[in-house]
């Protein structure tokens, strides 16, 4: 991977340049803008791995900038919203709105660097799949899990489950670790399923689809089950 470029977005010239130092010095080429159209002009050309966005801008507002990026799709950087210490309903606005992650100032550097990585690794390209032939093919229950054609299959009848690319990952991922508790942020760190929604609720939903498909009960879960405060456990025999 060469080198990751962090677009900077805010206006007090102090952190922008701050910033531009500090993140320029551990290796990342910057982009930085002191106002929404600034930046708007420069995404015109540039293609930024993450955006650190300051929420409160002298000529937009930064959820405006970020639905903006949001509908490029897949094409959107992750973001990092940098919000005041006073505004916490800027932050969990900013995050159904689809921020990776948040800041709030006066942040340190050193935790804002961690977040940087993190939403960086959590946004990089899937890596190749290791074959291990004998896990290719994962039987429980009635189920067939083919890792390689990425189909689960009802073997008692053939039929092949609708799942999406997301779910068939997490299921992936799961089986491949039975009876082992996974946190809901491990789940999303070993499935690489940065895209769509970051956060722990995004999982939620997922296992709770995840479980009508191939649950025999949905509500009372024997593959899938929730170990409370922490995350999700798969259960091969699925008995409850
Ligand atoms: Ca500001």
């Amino acid at each position: 991977m060469g080198t990751q470029t962090v677009a900077i977005v805010e206006d007090d010239r102090d952190i922008r340049e701050m910033l531009t130092d500090f993140l320029g010095g551990q290796g990342f080429a910057i982009l930085s803008a002191p106002d929404g159209a600034s930046f708007r002009a420069q995404m015109a050309t540039a293609r930024p791995d993450l955006v650190i966005l300051d929420i409160g801008l002298p000529d937009d507002h930064g959820y405006r900038i970020m639905q903006w990026l949001r509908e490029r799709g897949a094409d959107c950087p992750p973001i990092i919203i940098v919000t005041g210490a006073s505004s916490p309903r800027d932050r969990s606005a900013g995050l159904d709105l689809g921020a990776d992650d948040y800041v709030c100032k006066p942040f340190d550097l050193g935790e804002l660097l961690s977040r940087v990585r993190a939403v960086l690794r959590r946004a990089a390209p899937r890596p190749a799949p290791v074959a291990v032939p004998s896990d290719l093919h994962v039987r429980f229950g009635p189920w067939l899990l083919k890792r390689d054609d990425r189909v689960l299959l009802h073997e008692p009848d053939g039929r092949q489950v609708d799942l999406t690319a997301m779910e068939f990952d997490l299921l992936s991922v799961m089986v491949q670790r039975p009876n082992q508790v996974l946190s809901r942020d491990e789940l999303l760190q070993l499935a690489h399923t940065r895209k769509a929604e970051p956060f722990d609720r995004a999982i939620d939903v997922r296992i709770t689809r995840l479980r009508r498909k191939i649950e025999i009960n949905p509500t009372h879960p024997g593959f899938i089950r929730t170990i409370r405060g922490i995350g999700y456990m798969f259960h091969p025999e699925g008995a409850v």
